[in-house]
């Protein structure tokens, strides 16, 4: 099996720029990321807001933070693997062995940066054919062009909902939205432009029952208040309410935890050897859950793991010195 310098478990943006600065220090790294893309809290869960507090943006969405993290890591050719959850972790004495649902890998030091752990979208609780999921009732839309023609619901009031609405507004034979409240929680210039668009607002509705019938699927909809009940047609039905996370995982991986977050060195390793952690997943005295104090915290556990594979280069390089 390869044995990789480093692996990064997590693709959030602390994991990300850690895998960037790993390669600039020349390591051969792995970077591990369970969602079907990267970026974690920011595009998972606030995508359109500003970030304000990142050094050098005057401000920047989720989305930008992370299309510009994967630019700046694009510059060395990582071995990244999304669709790929770590299950668990069997540290010795040269190096640790990562099981995942994807199958095993082999890595002399690994960096965990699970975060908030592991995304799951929130599922769809009204009852409909299980069959339907990842055809006809989809989590995590992939080509757009998939939607091409057809007729689509999105059920969600966030701003990934309008998102989506939106954006297959033009592509889509018809798009509706429909939420359990009148407003909806987006941006407001996202809110106006959806009341602006051709996509048809349901609200204040639930989804009672999806059934699958020879036209595509009938969703039944149940007033909160006022309106009648009502049944519309899809082709397509995109839920988009949002991402429950589990960090329960840590404990299973052996670490030694503080309410649930892992307890780490000046140096980022934690109680098992070869096993180091940063980003929001980490805790100790007075730290910050915040992207900018992430970002410090992985070339500080790059640079340990560095001087421990290689100890005869002693300084800190600067990336200015390196020839890219
Ligand atoms: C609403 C909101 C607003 C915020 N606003 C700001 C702000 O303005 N400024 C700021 O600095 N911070 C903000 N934060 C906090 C910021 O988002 C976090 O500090 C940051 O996302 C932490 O990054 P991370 O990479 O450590 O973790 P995460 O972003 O949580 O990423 C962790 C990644 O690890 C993956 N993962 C987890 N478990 C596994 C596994 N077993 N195998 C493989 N992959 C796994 C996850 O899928 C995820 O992609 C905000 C947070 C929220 C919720």
């Amino acid at each position: 099996m390869h044995e990789y310098d480093i692996a990064i478990i997590g693709g959030g943006p602390i994991g990300m720029f850690a895998a960037f600065y790993a390669n600039l220090r020349s390591a051969d790294v792995l970077l591990l990321e369970s969602r079907s893309e990267l970026g974690g809290q920011p595009v998972a869960l606030y995508p359109q807001k500003t970030i304000y507090d990142i050094p050098g943006f005057f401000g920047v969405s989720g989305t930008e933070l992370t299309a510009r993290l994967a630019k700046q890591l694009g510059r060395f050719s990582s071995d990244i693997r999304l669709n790929t959850k770590v299950i668990a972790l069997t540290p010795d004495e040269t190096g640790v062995t990562l099981s995942t649902d994807r199958g095993d890998f082999r890595a002399r030091s690994v960096i965990v940066a699970t975060g908030a752990g592991a995304f799951e979208p929130r599922p769809l609780t009204a009852k409909h054919p299980v069959e339907l999921e990842g055809t006809q009732i989809i989590y995590t839309p992939g080509d757009l062009n998939d939607f091409a023609n057809q007729n689509v619901l999105v059920a969600g009031g966030g701003d990934s909902a309008i998102d989506w609405a939106l954006a297959l507004e033009p592509i889509a034979a018809s798009v509706g939205i429909i939420h359990r409240r009148e407003a909806f929680r987006g941006l407001e210039s996202s809110v106006t432009a959806l009341q602006n668009s051709a996509v048809t607002i349901h609200t204040p509705y639930l989804i009672q029952e999806v059934r699958a019938n020879d036209n595509g699927m009938a969703v039944e909809l149940r007033p909160l208040h006022g309106a009648a009940p009502a049944t519309l047609h899809a082709d397509k039905l995109l839920v988009n309410y949002g991402f429950a996370s589990d960090n329960r995982q840590l404990r299973d991986w052996g670490l030694d935890l503080t309410r649930g977050q892992i307890n780490v060195a000046s140096d980022y390793k934690t109680s098992l050897p070869n096993v180091y952690a940063i980003g929001d997943a980490v805790t100790y005295p007075d730290k910050q859950k915040l992207i900018a104090t992430g970002f410090g915290e992985a070339p500080a556990a790059i640079n340990a793991i560095m001087r421990r594979l290689h100890p005869e280069i002693r300084q800190t390089l600067h990336s200015a010195d390196l020839n890219l």
